[in-house]
């Protein structure tokens, strides 16, 4: 089945179109700067040039019709007719308490996700306009939604309250969601597969290490805790975000640098994580290179992530009752050897032996055993596929939608 995949951000939409038979990317783009001056489609058709092209995109239904326009071209697309696709799948940020699994749109499914916004103010209005644009350029087509919460459904009740009055919880919902629900899905699945394919019994910590970073522990397949919280804010520290600080800071903040809460939400969200700490940015790769020129608060910054991700394993195999295997994924889990290095030493007393050369690995795309022979946890560097992920989601509920 030819699924088209969503990934629609304020003022960009991403895609990637499916053949979920062989698992194979036919093609996929960005539409950048949607709404704003300068916008442009990129797009790649496998095995054919990257094709660029600079028109106005007032709104997410204008994307939409260039995306579609540009699969059919006969020079840098794929199909020849639109029917060819049979189904949309979107990523969806935030959906709260509602989603614990991926739905097909529907009027009602569309209500309750207006609800979600609040939850993820920047990200859910973004994706219920890639819906409506889809909906405007595609109208039969069956859409899917993919939650990046819905995998961290199964937490316990006292692993994702927050001590917070009970009555504000109730008022506001106030508890852990997650993030990366998708990403975690996917890469503690192939991790199961390769520790022999049965669920029950594992015990899996898996790191998704980007811009925006978060843990979780997964056990027989399910999440039991997670890093990121209410917002994506929450957990370690990340490029821009400050991850859990003393909540007692944020007013310590408000009151001495005069700051409203938009202010303070807007200073943790941009100005924290590698940027604030090290001064020199938010990408790992520039933290890198500066650290290893011998500036001190970029290693700072690599040291912080490096300590708060083996805290969280370590607290992890606490909470699972031992540990079974760690997945890194996402750019920096996936690129870094000094980060997954420095975040394992010192955990040989759980049972964690590295391969440091097996470490340095160039990546191929595929998965990589980083653990020595004689490590008791197996240690993976599992490229993450959350468009996969989406892409199969939307086949199934469209094949059990025709039965
Ligand atoms: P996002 O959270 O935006 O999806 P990514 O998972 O793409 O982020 O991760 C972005 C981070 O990964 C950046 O800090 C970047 O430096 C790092 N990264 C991405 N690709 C590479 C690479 N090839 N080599 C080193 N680091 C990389």
């Amino acid at each position: 089945m030819k699924v088209l995949v969503v990934n629609a951000g304020s003022s960009s939409l991403k895609y990637q179109l499916f053949d979920t038979e062989s698992e194979n990317v036919l093609a996929k783009g960005n539409c950048e700067r949607i709404g704003i001056d300068g916008s442009r489609l990129i797009h790649k058709t496998s095995g054919k040039d990257e094709y660029i092209k600079e028109t106005p995109l007032p709104d997410h239904s204008a994307a939409t019709r260039l995306v579609v326009e540009t699969l059919l071209d006969s020079e840098v697309g794929c199909i020849s007719s639109v029917e060819e696709i049979e189904a949309i799948g979107h990523r969806v940020v935030h959906g709260g308490a509602y989603f614990s699994q991926s739905m097909l749109a529907s009027d009602e499914v569309m209500e309750i996700l207006n609800k979600c916004v609040a939850y993820a103010p920047l990200h859910t209005p973004a994706a219920i306009m890639g819906i409506k644009g889809c909906t405007a350029v595609m109208p039969d087509l069956p859409q899917v939604l993919v939650f990046d919460t819905a995998f961290h459904q199964t937490m316990e009740e006292s692993a994702y309250m927050y001590a917070i009055s009970y009555d504000m919880y109730e008022k506001y919902q106030i508890r852990r969601y997650g993030a990366h629900g998708t990403s975690h899905r996917y890469v503690s699945a192939e991790m199961i597969k390769l520790l022999g394919g049965k669920a029950e019994g594992t015990r899996i910590v898996t790191c998704h290490i980007g811009n925006g970073s978060s843990i979780s522990a997964v056990k027989d397949g399910k999440c039991v805790d997670t890093s990121m919280g209410f917002t994506p804010l929450d957990g370690i520290l990340m490029g821009t975000r400050s991850g859990a600080i003393d909540p007692a800071i944020v007013t310590y903040l408000m009151e001495n640098e005069n700051m409203s809460a938009k202010e303070a939400e807007s200073y943790l969200n941009k100005q924290c994580g590698f940027a604030g700490i090290s001064g020199v940015g938010s990408d790992s790769r520039d933290i890198e290179k500066a650290m290893k020129a011998g500036n001190k608060r970029a290693k700072l910054a690599y040291d912080m992530l490096c300590y708060q991700i083996k805290k969280y394993i370590g607290a992890y195999s606490a909470a699972m009752g031992g540990l079974d295997a760690i997945v890194f994924t996402a750019g920096i889990g996936e690129h870094s050897p000094y980060i997954r290095e420095n975040s394992l030493s010192g955990l040989e007393y759980l049972g964690v032996r590295l391969d440091t050369e097996r470490n340095t690995f160039g990546h191929s795309g595929t998965p990589v055993e980083i653990s020595a022979s004689n490590s008791a946890v197996k240690v993976f560097m599992i490229p993450t596929n959350e468009e996969l992920v989406i892409a199969k989601d939307t086949e199934a509920i469209v094949l059990n939608m025709k039965k």
